[in-house]
């Protein structure tokens, strides 16, 4: 019998529980958790996709389980938090229920989407440049309570699905009927939740709470050191992230960065000095790198990371996963971990799709054109399921399926350029025009207008393409290519 089929999600959860309280039985904990994602990825590699890309995945989940066993040495995580990661990170993401995705497959003929992205307030008491949501302190538009509960019930009674990323607006300012984001997070204890925030409201009794209810992770937002933080941010915005740093830190709370990757910074927040003083002296778990999608407030093609640019960081995200362990995911350059692009609940399932403050919904927070809003879903009779099977987000999940999942290991589209947005645009915007799909916000229209957006984001796109095909015909297709051949 195999050892996965032996042990039980619970038990799983429950052995590891035990063991990462147990300094000297942790390097056997961190051994076995390399070995299973090995063996799952490389040796079994279910979906036959290509070694490398498998190994990437490898890769990036072993940097993931030495951030946690760091935290857990550093006492960063504290007893809930660790409780939490045990039961519902591992115990129902990692080793997700198969019953209600069995029941999605049978129904659907493919896996279910695996999370939500939820930005239940437009409000921020920031106004950051560049900021893709335009979120400021004068828009007020929240999503209420019950609906926000009612989609969180949803996901996990139709996918199985127990993540949730929320994002803004300013998470933290939420509030509808004297209900805050911390009651979302006390009300679904069954669900982990990665909370992207500036960090400028976490007191220390909001980091109090988060510590005791386990469930949440923050990714706070910084551009750089003190200067670059707040030339972008505001005015004395950094010194408020140190000081939620520490409070995150006092009350076992595990955390990360978010950083968003322009042209004038990208070499800045990759480099040896940034790297050592927000994961080392600081205490953050992981970095997210998002490269500047030219959408949302004064969006301009200028302030995008060149596609010289984008290599290079390709090369030093790699360096930081591959070689030190670290838990950096930069978009687009981890496009292996998640065999390309996530949007529209993704062409085999584990995907996202995104919810806004107004309830309408769209196939990725970078992808801001819709058919349908929540609540009037709702109030037709239907539920998540309608949003997924809708036109444009069937439509997206077969252009994935064509780029990447439905051919060939030795001919599959190049993953270093997965974004359809972004590095695919005429495609993207072909897909808008098919079904009708209108923009979620007034930027987003002014984008659809603008020919020469258009034409710069196609320039773009095919210039990254035509850079990063050699590495990606080398390295991810060659050994597929060699076997055919033989
Ligand atoms: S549309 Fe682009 S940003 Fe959105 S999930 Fe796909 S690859 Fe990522």
């Amino acid at each position: 019998m195999r050892i996965s089929n032996a042990i039980s999600r619970r038990a799983v959860g429950s052995i590891v529980n035990y063991t990462v309280t147990e300094s000297l039985l942790r390097p056997t904990v961190v051994r076995l958790l390399e070995w299973a994602a090995y063996h799952h990825m490389v040796e079994r590699n279910s979906d036959n996709l290509p070694i490398e890309v498998q190994l990437d995945k490898v890769a990036m989940l072993k940097a993931m389980i030495h951030s946690a066993e760091a935290g857990f040495s550093r006492g960063l995580i504290g007893p809930m938090a660790r409780n939490k990661l045990a039961e519902v990170f591992l115990g129902k993401i990692v080793y997700k229920p198969k019953e209600v995705r069995q029941e999605f497959v049978e129904k659907h003929g493919m896996r279910p989407p695996g999370f939500v992205l939820l930005s239940p307030t437009a409000r921020c008491n920031l106004k950051c440049k560049g900021c893709y949501a335009g979120s400021d302190a004068t828009r007020k538009t929240t999503l209420p309570y019950d609906v926000v509960n009612r989609i969180l019930n949803e996901k996990v009674k139709l996918w199985g699905s127990h993540f949730t990323v929320i994002s803004g607006g300013e998470p933290f300012m939420y509030r509808d009927n004297g209900k805050t984001l911390l009651d979302i997070f006390e009300q679904h204890l069954d669900q982990y939740f990665l909370v992207y925030t500036n960090g400028t409201l976490i007191t220390p009794e909001v980091a109090r709470r988060l510590g005791e209810l386990g469930n949440v992770t923050l990714a706070i937002s910084v551009e750089g050191f003190e200067k670059e933080t707040d030339d972008r941010r505001g005015r004395g915005v950094f010194r408020r992230i140190l000081k939620a740093f520490e409070n995150l830190r006092n009350a076992g709370v595990p955390f990360g960065i978010s950083t968003t990757a322009f042209k004038h910074n990208c070499d800045r927040i990759q480099d040896d000095g940034f790297i050592k003083f927000f994961f080392e002296e600081q205490g953050a778990m992981y970095q997210w790198i998002f490269q500047y999608m030219p959408i949302g407030r004064s969006f301009t093609l200028d302030m995008m990371v060149t596609p010289e640019q984008r290599l290079r960081m390709y090369d030093r995200t790699w360096e930081l996963v591959r070689e030190r362990n670290l838990f950096v995911a930069d978009f687009w350059n981890s496009g292996t971990v998640s065999s390309g692009c996530i949007a529209a609940g993704g062409a085999y399932g584990g995907g996202y799709i995104y919810i806004d403050w107004n309830g309408t919904i769209a196939p990725c927070a970078f992808y801001p054109f819709s058919v349908h809003n929540i609540k009037d879903i709702y109030t037709d009779g239907g539920n998540l399921d309608t949003a997924v099977f809708s036109p444009l987000l069937t439509k997206i999940r077969n252009w994935q399926r064509e780029y990447f999942d439905d051919r060939p290991n030795y001919e599959r589209g190049n993953l270093l350029v997965p974004c359809p947005i972004r590095d695919h645009h005429r495609r993207a915007r072909a897909v808008v025009d098919e079904v009708n799909a209108k923009p979620i916000d007034k930027d987003g229209a002014h984008a659809l207008e603008d020919s020469a957006y258009g034409r710069g984001m196609i320039e773009y796109g095919k210039k990254v393409d035509c850079l990063s095909c050699s590495l990606w015909k080398e390295r991810y297709l060659a050994p597929a290519r060699e076997k055919q051949s033989a």
